[in-house]
């Protein structure tokens, strides 16, 4: 720890986060971090028998490596036990809202709580190079193709946190690599108190886990808070249309970090931008800047994703990576499963899989790699309690069919013909039973050139466990439903606007 070690520590939650901060706790590497430890208390809600294997493996771990040290786990607790005690430190999983009655007693009993992207910040060499990514949407996008473009260029990188491996778990099982590329999530951030990467990347904010931070505006700042440790010579990457953009500047401009504004247009200037169709970037404000490469060199497709694309670059750049090396890495980037993915063409139809879009915004951001009447949005699942509004208003103006599926199929639809009704568009609106029911409608419907998009603005878990797991049933199902004979008649059947 930076700060003095703690002698008595919490851990919130033992999910993936909370087994990483339990293991580096025990861990021979982080002795000097820990040698004032006596206490090692681990709490969680749930109280399963995975977790109790855990737990019991855990209290054996301990008693073999540090003998010495108490070991508590209580599991199946809403609310910290009075006799666990008082803490000077607690580590807090992600999944636990600030105002679940768990996190509320372990924050009173706490001198301090923090996320476990602090706790990593905190174990890590003051000489460690961090870039952070955050935003509703694109983060997993950016910070795989940060780490593509510095691997490309002969850089030792990887990318960590919300992406997969809990930064902690990386920092014990060493070596670390120069430059670590977080993928850091609100609710982590939330929880930070002096987390200050080099790097830093709000992508965008809009409207998500709302029922975890209570508010839009809380939510905004649990993510502005990755600028807020940042020193001078860092860097402070914003999207100029965002409406949040100028929150997080007021919020940087305290920092003293360079604020740098990304942008699909050249004016106002920014430091990263797109113009005639080609990518620009300042590797030095005070020159001119230079072009990249073209954007119709990326292999991922939309326009946020070039957006994506120029945050890469410009926070790259500030490690030294140079415009060729940029270029280079940019061509050869292909889109991470599961967003806007090409799963297949089949007949001349393109099918998509952007199961990962589980928020109307992605699914606004999917339909710019679109042209007017090509795609059949697949849209469904389970809801979150957004509004499907503006969507709708996007979506009825470009697509060529909208098919409904899941738990929140008929309030989608619903919500399609009402705004369908106030637009005076025809797009045939399908309400459906579940995904492969809409799959099925929408392959039948598809012409050659044509496209079926599965970006479904919802949740998978009404009939699926994941968003991969949706994703690769898609994929699947598209392979199994076209290789049957198409039935010339649906399609001729179908009325615009009408139902199933
Ligand atoms: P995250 O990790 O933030 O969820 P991903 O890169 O996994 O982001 O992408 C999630 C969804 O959002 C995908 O459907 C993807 O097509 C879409 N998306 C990616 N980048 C952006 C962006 N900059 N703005 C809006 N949507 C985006």
């Amino acid at each position: 720890m930076n700060a003095s070690s703690p002698s008595r520590l919490l851990v919130v939650g033992l999910g993936r986060s909370g087994q990483a901060v339990v293991r580096a706790a025990l861990a021979d590497r982080f002795a000097s971090k820990f040698d004032a430890l006596t206490h090692l208390t681990v709490v969680d809600g749930a109280d399963t028998a995975d977790l109790r294997e855990q737990a019991a493996d855990l209290q054996q771990y301990a008693a073999q490596v540090r003998p010495e040290l108490e070991v508590r786990t209580y599991l199946g607790k809403s609310t910290l036990p009075e006799e666990a005690g008082s803490f000077d430190l607690a580590v807090i999983s992600p999944g636990l809202a600030p105002h679940d009655p768990l996190t509320v007693s372990a924050q009173q009993r706490s001198d301090e709580l923090i996320s476990e992207l602090e706790f990593a910040w905190r174990l890590a060499p003051a000489t460690q190079q961090w870039i952070a990514i955050t935003g509703s949407n694109g983060k997993t996008t950016t910070t795989m193709l940060c780490d593509h473009l510095l691997r490309e260029a002969g850089r030792c990188s990887a990318s960590v946190g919300n992406i997969g491996e809990p930064v902690t778990d990386l920092l014990r099982e060493g070596p670390v690599p120069e430059i670590l590329v977080v993928e850091a999530s609100s609710f982590q951030l939330e929880y930070t108190t002096s987390f200050a990467p080099q790097a830093a990347a709000l992508l965008n904010v809009s409207p998500d886990h709302l029922n975890w931070h209570g508010s839009l505006e809380n939510y905004a700042a649990a993510k502005c808070k990755i600028f807020a440790h940042q020193h001078s010579g860092d860097v402070a990457l914003t999207w100029d249309a965002d409406p949040f953009a100028a929150l997080a500047r007021t919020a940087i401009k305290e920092t003293g970090a360079t604020s740098q504004a990304i942008s699909l247009q050249a004016s106002p200037p920014p430091s990263a931008y797109r113009e005639g169709g080609q990518l620009w970037l300042y590797f030095d404000q005070d020159a001119a800047p230079q072009a990249i490469c073209s954007a119709a060199d990326l292999q991922i497709p939309g326009e946020h994703n070039i957006c994506n694309a120029l945050f890469a670059a410009a926070l790259v750049a500030h490690f030294g990576v140079s415009p060729e090396q940029i270029a280079a890495g940019l061509k050869t980037f292909r889109a991470p499963t599961h967003r806007l993915e090409l799963v297949a063409t089949i007949a001349g139809v393109r099918y998509f899989d952007d199961s990962k879009a589980t928020n109307p915004d992605s699914v606004r951001a999917a339909l710019t790699a679109f042209g007017p009447g090509e795609a059949h949005l697949l849209l469904g699942g389970r809801g979150k309690g957004t509004s499907y509004e503006d969507l709708a208003r996007i979506a009825l103006a470009k697509v060529r069919g909208v098919y409904t599926f899941g738990e929140e199929g008929s309030l989608l639809a619903e919500c399609f013909r009402t705004i369908q009704a106030q637009l005076g568009t025809r797009v045939p609106i399908r309400s459906c039973e579940a995904m492969v029911d809409a799959l099925e409608c929408a392959a039948h419907r598809a012409l050659p050139s044509e496209a079926v998009l599965l970006s479904p603005a919802c949740t998978s878990f009404d009939e699926f466990s994941s968003y991969e797991e949706r994703g690769e049933v898609f994929a699947a199902l598209v392979h199994e439903i076209t290789s049957e004979d198409k039935d010339p008649a649906s399609g001729a059947a179908d009325e615009p606007g009408g139902r199933v």
